[in-house]
């Protein structure tokens, strides 16, 4: 018999609704394989009786010829979405055993349209990196690893361990949240298919905060269908996040193969940077071959703030981290450590809490918020992200569809090999995908080839406000020509 955890997401859609296979069958197949792959970390709760439950639900309904858009599809969910009952800690020891009382939007639709959790996954904490190093629970490990060599590789972050457990065949799909790039980077460090939607696309509600004006939920899935059927679920509009738009969801599925004859296609020269790898750049015009000869446009554009743009990003990011943060005082959630007076029990929790990148990020938020720095730093960055904004608005409006770009500047990296002596080195990680949030545009990666260790490489399509439709028909492209990329199994 196949291995029903390597099958694509459609394809178990299919099996199931034919009788093929039950939803308890994938259930179990999957539940075993996370059990041989525990030294990927990736989940760090698995949740098997609430997983049978949920396929014997969805098996029952489907007997009764009642089948929903994902029934008895097994999913991974990070740990930064509330599960009502199911400990949520956003991998931070300062959430202790938080166990919510309700259900996050984006996790309660995927339930409503009969989709299965298996568990809970790693992420760096409160969704802070670039590596999945972070964690209160530990670091993540990528299944890709060099060729030749055996040395455990990162699986990007922060949604670090959605991606690691999608490319080793863990679930079918993960949710993810993206704040700098935390879709998108982790995709294309393990071989997978990630969306940033739209900000206002999914709602926030239920999602451990850590940008707020930036953070947005997404699907990663190992092909760009899968992605697209996942996508469908999440998106839509709700009363609980003011800042979700009330706009129809379409049928994204629709999009996937659909012709880009015509599409003009824009490259933008400020993401040559300096240094940039032949290998990424040979990738990035291999991309853009493919979309001109399925009858794409491509045109040099200019977005002439760029450089600004990951300056700014962690001047924003600190300061509604700092903010958000404040919550977790020893006395609402999770963890105390108590103290002689209440502000020593505050000062006591934070600090047993709070790992070193998020108290960094905490410093720097107050910093850039505090009275006499407020207009230097904070209000500055904020001018400087609507430019960024309007960068795009411009090239938007003179026709270009969508904007073709690098995923990374390289591919995974080895565990414990960058900023650990200067942050700055991990964060340059973002440097194609945070322009994306700051403007609130939708951003997919999808991997497009290896570099020359074997390791996947991914490229960015950034599509036009609710435009996500077609970047899942660019994103096809690409797959198509790119073909699939699958880690040789040693776990
Ligand atoms: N790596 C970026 C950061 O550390 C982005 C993280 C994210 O998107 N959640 O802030």
């Amino acid at each position: 018999m196949t291995d029903l955890t390597t099958l694509t997401l459609a394809d178990a859609r299919k099996g199931i609704a034919a009788k093929t296979f039950t939803s308890l069958e994938l259930t179990d197949a999957h539940l075993s394989a996370m059990e041989k792959a525990r030294v990927l970390n990736a989940y760090i709760l698995e949740t098997p009786e609430q997983a049978r439950v949920q396929a014997k639900a969805a098996d029952a309904k489907i007997a009764k010829g009642e089948v929903a858009p994902l029934a008895g599809i097994p999913l991974g969910i990070k740990d930064l979405f509330a599960t009502q009952g199911v400990r949520t800690t956003a991998c931070s020891k300062i959430l202790g055993d938080f166990k919510p009382q309700y259900e996050s939007t984006v996790t309660s639709q995927l339930w409503r349209d009969g989709a299965v959790m298996l568990g809970k996954l790693n992420n760096d904490e409160f969704a802070m990196g670039s590596s999945n190093e972070t964690s209160a629970f530990g670091n993540v490990v990528n299944p890709w690893r060099r060729e030749g060599s055996d040395a455990k590789l990162v699986p990007g972050g922060s949604s670090g361990g959605s991606a690691s457990a999608v490319a080793a065949n863990l679930c079918f799909g993960a949710t993810g949240t993206d704040t700098g790039g935390s879709i998108r980077q982790p995709a294309a460090f393990t071989g997978i298919v990630g969306i940033k939607p739209t900000y206002g696309r999914c709602s926030r509600w239920g999602i451990v905060a850590f940008a707020s004006s930036l953070d947005q939920a997404g699907p990663f899935a190992r092909n760009v269908r899968d992605t697209s059927i996942l996508m469908r679920s999440m998106a839509g509009h709700d009363p609980k996040d003011t800042t979700s738009v009330d706009k129809p969801v379409p049928d994204y599925e629709a999009a996937v193969g659909k012709s880009v004859k015509g599409m003009r296609i824009g490259i933008p020269k400020e993401y040559r940077i300096d240094g940039m790898s032949n290998e990424i750049e040979q990738l990035w015009t291999k991309g853009a071959d493919w979309l001109k000869a399925a009858g794409a446009e491509l045109v040099e554009i200019s977005l002439p703030h760029t450089k600004y743009a990951l300056p700014a990003y962690y001047v924003v990011a600190p300061a509604e981290a700092s903010s958000n943060l404040a919550r977790y005082d020893g006395v609402r959630y999770g963890a105390r450590v108590n103290g002689k007076t209440i502000s020593e029990m505050y000062e006591n929790t934070r600090a047993a809490g709070f790992g070193p990148e998020v108290r960094r990020r905490i410093m720097i938020g107050t910093y850039v918020l505090s009275a006499g720095y407020y207009d230097a730093y904070y209000l500055r960055a904020q001018k400087v992200r609507t430019l960024i904004k309007k960068d795009f608005e411009d090239v938007f409006a003179k026709g270009v569809n969508a904007i073709l770009t690098p995923a990374t500047p390289s591919a995974a990296f080895g565990i414990g090999e960058k900023g650990s002596a200067d942050p700055i080195e991990m964060y340059l990680n973002d440097i194609f995908t945070v322009t994306v949030n700051m403007a609130g545009l939708p951003g997919i990666a999808v991997p497009a080839g290896k570099d020359k260790q074997g390791l996947p490489l991914g490229l960015q399509l950034i599509g036009r406000p609710f435009d996500e439709e077609t970047l899942f028909s660019l994103g096809e492209v690409i797959e198509q020509a790119a073909g699939h990329f699958t880690p040789a199994k040693w776990w």
